[in-house]
């Protein structure tokens, strides 16, 4: 019963919070408050009614347009709650499994701040300071939640991690003078590498190794397919982020079986 409980809210905070992404990665790019004014169409202007604001369900009912001026909702807005609330599943099914419940709350906000920077990422190129600075104290105090609550204070291994992410991306991004990486890049690095860290060493050492993987399948996937050359700029946000889900859920995993593997040929 208190599962059925938690899944349903998880669902419904999970879509709620991604349709508060969507109003973030269209007003802050564009330097606009997210607090007000309230929510309304972008081409008609008229003010979004209570009851079309409702989660994947309102875009069903409307069909996918305004209900002033018949504009086509992009179906990106609906992606966007359904994405953050499969994000929230995978993590909260990943906190029980491995008993870290109490990291939980920081990994839902981390990861709805995810969402938003690879979807802006992608269509700005840049990852704003506006939501990059203010993961820094949540990070804290997140961490201090997840010490408290699962008893474990992993301190030392997320500074380690922290400073493999900051070193490894700070150091592509000096080589390169920005061309291989952003400024903003850099900045979200330490926060992942200090969560995967959190977790375990090996997990910011598989997180990052994994982000630079999917980088370059998807780089060699754009060349071919030609939509991209070689000096073509592939925002490296979205990677980063990858890296950092693929860290988390499948570090202990490939750590393991990389240790048992070194094991059985000693
Ligand atoms: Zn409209």
């Amino acid at each position: 019963m208190v599962t059925v409980l938690a899944a349903v809210i998880l669902t419904f905070l999970g879509l709620a919070v991604g349709s508060f992404l969507n109003v973030v990665i269209y007003r802050v790019p564009r330097g606009e408050s997210i607090a007000s004014p309230p929510s309304a169409c972008p081409h008609c202007g008229h003010a979004v009614r209570w009851k079309d604001n409702i989660p994947v369900v309102s875009w069903l009912v409307l069909r996918g347009r305004c209900r002033d001026c018949q504009w086509p909702i992009p179906r990106r807005y609906v992606l966007v709650e359904v994405a953050n609330a499969a994000v929230w599943w995978v993590l909260a099914i990943w906190a029980v499994n491995t008993d870290s419940l109490g990291l939980l709350p920081w990994l839902l906000v981390l990861a709805s701040a995810c969402v938003a920077l690879t979807i802006i990422d992608l269509e700005h190129f840049r990852l704003p300071n506006a939501i990059v600075y203010p993961l820094y104290p949540l990070l804290l105090v997140g961490l201090v939640v997840s010490a408290i609550v699962d008893g474990e204070v992993p301190w030392a291994s997320a500074l380690i991690g922290s400073g493999i992410w900051l070193a490894v991306i700070g150091g592509i991004w000096l080589l390169t003078r920005g061309r291989g990486m952003g400024l903003g890049d850099v900045k979200l690095a330490p926060i992942l590498g200090a969560t995967l860290g959190w977790v375990s060493v090996g997990s910011a050492l598989v997180g990052l190794f994994a982000a630079f993987a999917v980088g370059a399948i998807v780089g060699v996937a754009l060349i071919l397919r030609g939509k991209a050359g070689r000096k073509t700029a592939v925002p490296f946000g979205p990677f980063l982020v990858a890296g950092n889900m693929l860290g988390l859920i499948l570090g202990a995993v490939i750590v393991d079986g990389y240790l048992a593997l070194i094991g059985s040929l000693l």
